[in-house]
C-alpha cells in the first residue's frame, strides 16, 4: 500500500529536531569545558563558543545552513548584532551562536557571570574568582 507522506510540519520538526540537537552538544562540549578547567573565564567561554561556532557544519556548509535558518530561534541575530544582512552562512554564523547562547542559559548558566562558587552560589566571570569567595 502507498507509503504515508509526511507533512511539512513534520518534515520542519525533524529539521528543527536535528538542528538543535547540534545546539545542545555544542553548549554541552562547552559545558564539559567549564567542568575541565580548560575554559576559566568568561572571555574563554566567548571565544571557545565562536570557534566552535565558526568550524561547525551547520556554518561551513551552505545546504545545513539553510536548514538551519529555517529552524533556528534566532533568524535575525546577525542583523540585529551587525546591522548587515549577509551570506546564509553568516547568518547562521550569528543565530547559532544566539541559540547555544539561549540553550547555556537554559542549562543554568549566567552568561555574563559563568562561574558559581560553590558554597554560597554567587556567581563570578572568572573560575579562579569564584573559587576564592568562600574558600
Ligand atoms: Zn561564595
Amino acid at each position: 500500500m502507498a507509503t504515508e507522506l509526511l507533512s511539512v510540519d513534520d518534515a520542519v520538526n525533524i529539521i528543527r529536531r536535528d538542528y538543535f540537537d547540534n545546539v545542545q552538544r555544542v553548549a554541552d562540549d562547552l559545558r564539559s569545558r567549564m567542568e575541565s578547567d580548560e575554559i576559566t573565564t568568561r572571555d574563554d567561554l566567548y571565544e571557545a563558543l565562536t570557534e566552535s561556532i565558526d568550524s561547525h557544519q551547520r556554518v561551513i556548509y551552505t545546504f545545513q545552513a539553510k536548514l538551519g535558518m529555517l529552524v533556528t530561534d534566532n533568524a535575525e541575530a546577525m542583523e540585529d548584532e551587525t546591522g548587515e544582512t549577509g551570506t546564509i552562512e553568516q547568518q547562521m554564523f550569528f543565530a547559532m551562536q544566539a541559540d547555544v547562547r539561549a540553550q547555556l542559559e537554559r542549562d543554568g548558566f549566567d552568561l555574563n557571570e559563568p562561574f558559581t562558587c560553590a558554597e554560597c552560589k554567587k556567581t563570578f566571570d572568572e573560575r579562579d574568582i569564584a573559587r576564592a569567595c568562600c574558600g
